[in-house]
């Protein structure tokens, strides 16, 4: 008889807890370890203070900032469908929450929402070191560390689940010029709260999500001047006045930047919002997904199953650039529970079908250019998912609201966090908030005044 399964989840963020979640709904629940090197779990949502390193001198985890608001509405892929915002505030709460509020409504579903008690299964503050695959035993060896004592300890697994995110590990580049410079210099992970930079003028570089957002927020809470630097394509957002864009910066000065266009400025700050790198530092080079962050890894069967290495029981969760994010977990989460519990969602493949299904998922994502193709990708991986997992067909309702946060965004991009939209699980419309540029309160009272 084969022995019990023994299943390693590493990081107890959005898509490491949504893999706890269901596994504990299933009707033989294998023994589960989730290892989460912080003293809670939520991941990312777990806002820090902390810059570089942690209380354990390990890389501190969260990217986010004080006074962030999600960057796309609740409705599009954050709410879950068994466990709704009204069900966890007892009202609808608005379109776009801040940080804390989505932190406390995380929590809400791991606890009031799941069946069991999900933290008995965690081990936190503790890290995983490493991890090996063992062809002989066709096991897994895992080394541990007690973040608090220092102690390490191998444990044996038959399968492991990789959901330590992909946004924690700066990429920063360099540019010439920038040891003389003797202003501030810093990546977005580090950037925590723009009241630091009241008066100041700051140069942005990158043209993403962080780039936009971090420019708003330098401005919304009185930086002077905001320089966008852009090295592929400009945003080319209608920015508010005191934000700007410029091709990319080639040198620096003491107290200047130059750009490509030939232009120069006087600036006081440099912050580098150029993304981040994927980084499995804790396992064997061959079990790594070996490229920089995409749409879709090469060698991953649904989004997940890693066909390079280790027999078809390593998995990841939440390791591509994400559009849809906590349904897109929970899609890919309910996959990997069913598999793994030997009710395999659709007929069994063999590995050559595999590897072929995923080189088709792969071919289609380099064609991915635009938002729109984007959306079109990701809703298409979502529906196959879906389609086997039993996950609910409703998220189809997040494209019309996905494809309305897009015209909203080209509207004005200070502004677009002030629509709302209705859930798709109640279908009760969110209530209005105070406007994003002149709420200076993101604390989870002030929030629920919202109705
Ligand atoms: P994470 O949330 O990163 O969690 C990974 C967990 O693994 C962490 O708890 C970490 O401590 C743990 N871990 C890592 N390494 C180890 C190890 N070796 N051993 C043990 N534990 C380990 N998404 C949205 O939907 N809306 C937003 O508005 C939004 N805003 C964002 C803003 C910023 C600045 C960033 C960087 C991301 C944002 N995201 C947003 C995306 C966010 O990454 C996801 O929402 C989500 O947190 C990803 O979940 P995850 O579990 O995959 O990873
Ligand atoms: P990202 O989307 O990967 O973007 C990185 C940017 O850096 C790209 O524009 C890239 O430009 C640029 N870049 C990289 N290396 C560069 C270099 N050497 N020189 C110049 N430019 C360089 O990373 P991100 O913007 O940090 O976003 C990461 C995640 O955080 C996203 O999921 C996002 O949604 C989330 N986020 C959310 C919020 C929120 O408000 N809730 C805020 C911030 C971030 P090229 O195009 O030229 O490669």
């Amino acid at each position: 008889m084969e022995a019990k399964q023994k299943v390693c989840i590493i990081g107890a963020g959005p898509s490491g807890m949504s893999a706890l979640y269901h596994f504990v709904q299933q009707d033989n629940i294998p023994d589960i370890v989730c290892y989460e090197k912080q003293s809670t779990w939520g991941g990312q949502w777990n806002l820090t203070w902390r810059t570089g390193l942690d209380e354990y001198g390990e890389p501190s985890h969260s990217s986010m900032y004080k006074d962030l608001w999600t960057n796309a509405p609740k409705e599009a892929s954050i709410e879950y469908p068994d466990y709704t915002f009204e069900k966890h505030f007892g009202q609808p709460v608005s379109s776009y929450p801040p940080v804390s509020v989505v932190r406390n409504y995380l929590e809400g579903r791991w606890t009031k929402g799941a069946e069991s008690d999900l933290k008995r299964y965690i081990l936190f503050n503790t890290l995983v070191r490493f991890v090996r695959y063992q062809d002989d035993t066709d096991r897994f060896l895992v080394t541990s560390e007690n973040l608090k004592n220092g102690e390490t300890k191998d444990d044996v697994f038959t399968h492991v689940i990789v959901c330590n995110g992909i946004f924690n590990m700066p990429n920063m580049p360099y540019f010439p010029g920038l040891d003389e410079f003797s202003g501030r210099i810093l990546h977005s992970h580090d950037f925590k709260d723009a009241n630091e930079f009241k008066g100041q003028t700051i140069l942005v570089i990158g043209a993403s999500y962080s780039a936009e957002d971090v420019a708003i927020h330098c401005l919304k809470f009185g930086a002077k001047q905001i320089i966008i630097s852009w090295r592929t394509k400009a945003l080319g957002l209608k920015w508010p006045s005191g934000i700007e864009e410029r091709q990319l910066v080639v040198r620096f000065s003491k107290t200047q930047a130059y750009f490509k266009d030939g232009t120069k400025a006087d600036i006081d700050v440099v912050i580098c919002c150029t993304g981040y790198k994927n980084h499995f530092p804790f396992l064997e080079k061959r079990l790594r997904i070996d490229e920089k962050t995409c749409v879709y890894p090469a060698g991953l069967y649904k989004s997940s199953l890693f066909l390079k290495a280790g027999n078809n029981k390593l998995f990841y969760i939440g390791a591509q650039e994400q559009l849809y994010t906590f349904s897109l977990f929970e899609n890919i989460a309910l996959w990997v529970c069913r598999y793994i519990t030997k009710n395999p969602p659709g007929k069994p493949k063999s590995k050559s079908e595999m590897e072929a299904d995923a080189e088709q998922w792969q071919r289609r994502a380099s064609l991915v250019t635009s938002r729109h193709d984007f959306l079109d990708f990701q809703t298409a991986i979502m529906k196959d998912l879906a389609d086997q997992t039993g996950y609910t067909q409703d998220f189809l309702k997040a494209v019309p609201i996905i494809k309305k946060w897009f015209e909203h965004r080209e509207e004005g991009i200070a502004g677009y966090r002030d629509h709302r939209f209705h859930s798709i699980y109640t279908g009760k419309l969110a209530p209005k908030q105070t406007t994003f540029l002149k709420a200076f309160d993101d604390s989870l009272q002030t929030f629920l005044k919202n109705k």
